[in-house]
């Protein structure tokens, strides 16, 4: 337990936050980048410690969020299908495709599982050698080399049951598409730990050079998070831009290299669409050509999927920093955790989510209407 209560300590929270206090002298724009950082930010009220023109811009760092619906109702049918064994982690489940989600194809009888490592799924498939095991690998580059394992893994083993529905995104281009775009408001941004403990920080100089933006990779903890403000606060103030470290205790420059060879092995970079801002270029991994035969998308090559967007669903905006989740007009009615009208609601690293479960920011009329939502999840 000592790195928990080390990294939660409310004196020198409370120190750090008086900091950032005097040091800042004007409003600011600060993007965390990772949906595990929002959430503890909203937990630990950490945006209402700091200077109230210090504003917090929750990004798009949410696996789960930011699988484009297509990819979702490609699921959906794969899963639909007699004979296959879908595997997942467990939020995807309740994460709405156009017309239903993979709950309700498994209560429609499809055989459809939550496992805790991909790993799982190739076991599954040693063991159903009758059954087509897909394992549905979403995720940024922190998820992606216990994926590509399982690729490698299952090739080594000369598996021809077992593939993957991948939906891999990076970080770095994400953030060249967020400051590209014209109506960016971010201007320095908190890289997120984890996606750093396996890649380094070697790919953010040159995007702190071309866009004159502070970048500070910062952990997950209370303190880590006010570090990594009151880090690129003093940065902002100065006039300055440059890769800072504060998660030194699991980051480093290069990155987890043996993790990184075997990325660069199973996968090859692609343009990619993000849920809620389209396609970047470059900006997510798919099977590279030897592993190609694990590829879900290409063994069962479905088609004609009609993919629609809920039209109350705001979670592009939110996704992109241009709307705080309360601002969504569905935010706590049509939209609740138990009613999620996107994904943003259902992660449990979703922006919406943080916000709604944190219910700071309801009004007293909407706070009631959340409880009962809310009281309706307990007993669900
Ligand atoms: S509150 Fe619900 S409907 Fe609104 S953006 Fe978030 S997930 Fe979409």
């Amino acid at each position: 337990m000592k790195y928990l209560t080390e990294f939660r300590n409310g004196e020198v929270a409370q120190r750090i936050a008086r900091e950032i206090h005097q040091v800042a002298t004007r409003p600011w724009k600060i993007m965390e980048v990772c949906g595990g950082q929002t959430h503890s930010i909203i937990r630990n009220g950490i945006d209402q410690m700091i200077p109230a023109g210090i504003e917090m811009i929750h990004g798009p760092g949410c696996p789960v969020c930011v699988t484009p619906l297509n990819l979702i109702d490609k699921a959906l049918a794969i899963a639909s299908q007699p004979g296959v064994i879908f595997c997942s982690f467990g939020d995807m489940l309740r994460v709405p495709g156009t017309d239903r989600d993979l709950f309700q194809v498994k209560g429609n009888g499809g055989d459809v599982r939550v496992v805790y490592s991909p790993l799982d799924a190739v076991e599954l498939a040693v063991r159903n050698p009758d059954k087509q095991v897909v394992f549905f690998g979403v995720g940024f580059e922190t998820t992606a080399p216990a994926n590509a394992m399982s690729v490698h893994l299952a090739k080594r083993r000369g598996l021809k049951n077992f593939s993957v529905l991948v939906s891999h995104v990076l970080v770095p281009p994400a953030i060249e598409a967020i400051m590209s775009s014209p109506g960016n408001k971010v201007q320095a941004f908190l890289a997120a730990g984890h996606v750093c403990s396996v890649m380094g920080y070697w790919e953010y100089p040159p995007i702190t050079e071309k866009y004159r933006i502070p970048i500070v990779v910062t952990g997950f903890e209370p303190l880590d998070l006010l570090d990594g403000i009151r880090r690129a606060v003093i940065q902002l103030e100065k006039g300055e831009y440059r890769v800072e470290n504060a998660y030194e205790r699991i980051v480093s420059f290069a990155g987890n290299l043996p993790a990184q060879q075997l990325l660069s092995e199973v996968f090859e970079v692609a343009d990619r669409a993000w849920r809620g801002i389209g396609v970047i270029p470059k900006s997510g991994w798919r099977l590279s050509a030897p592993y190609r035969e694990f590829d879900a998308e290409e063994r069962f090559q479905i088609s004609g999927i009609h993919t629609e967007e809920s039209p109350l669903c705001k979670s592009g905006d939110v996704l992109r920093g241009a709307i705080k989740p309360a601002e969504c007009p569905a935010f706590g009615k049509e939209c609740t955790p138990r009613h999620p009208l996107g994904a943003t609601m259902v992660s449990s690293e979703g922006a919406c989510a943080a916000y709604f479960n944190y219910g700071r920011f309801l009004s007293a009329e909407d706070l009631a209407h959340a409880g009962a939502a809310l009281t309706g999840v307990a007993n669900g």
